[in-house]
């Protein structure tokens, strides 16, 4: 299929998102073009401005306009307690159930033994480091209940512990397999109350 070059280009870029396929890409490009120029000027806008505006917090990871990000600088929170998740897009979901007053940890990604991601990939030297502050009494981990977010939570555990720091996890309302980012509010607050000690 011949297309003009402008929208081949589009096509190209769309199918670049992640589970976009040809025919979704060639679908969202024809699409865009049939838009109007208000609203294309303005996905162009914030697709750059989302890319030049945030940056990853140099503290925990997690993403921000400012560095450090306003959880890590918010004298509110408590600062005794570190929540462990995979993306920022899990702090985002732990942060609308309003119950967790800690701070956060982002680790991007997990380690992952089959697809040969090992701890030095991800973000947890600069986790280890801020636990040699002594505030933090209590680790939560929540990475997800997939085989590599639990050999992840296995792997910090015994990081963490000999440190004498309390370590727990999610408890066991999520389904196995399951993404906190999917988790409804309700479970999500039950699995941060019921966190068990690892
Ligand atoms: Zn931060």
């Amino acid at each position: 299929m011949y297309y003009p070059e402008p929208i081949a280009k589009l096509i190209e870029s769309f199918s670049k998102l992640p589970g976009i396929g040809q025919k979704t890409a060639t679908r969202l490009a024809f699409h865009t073009i049939a838009m109007d120029d208000q609203d294309v000027n303005e996905f162009a806008k914030n697709l750059l401005s989302a890319k030049r505006d945030l940056r990853f917090c140099s503290i925990c990871g997690n993403l921000t306009e400012k560095d450090p990000c306003e959880i890590c600088t918010d004298n509110s929170r408590d600062k005794s307690m570190i929540l462990v998740v995979e993306e920022p897009k899990d702090v985002l979901a732990m942060e609308k159930i309003r119950e967790y007053r800690g701070l956060y940890h982002v680790l991007h990604g997990t380690i992952s033994p089959m697809n040969g991601i090992s701890p030095d990939e991800i973000n947890i030297k600069s986790l280890i480091q801020r636990l040699s502050d002594t505030t933090v009494t209590e680790v939560i981990i929540a990475t997800n209940a997939t085989s590599d977010g639990e050999a992840t939570a296995m792997y910090l555990a015994r990081m963490i512990k000999p440190a004498g720091i309390k370590v727990t996890r999610l408890a066991r309302g999520l389904a196995v397999g399951s993404d906190i980012e999917y988790a409804d509010e309700i479970t999500l607050s039950k699995a941060v109350e019921n966190r068990l000690e690892l």
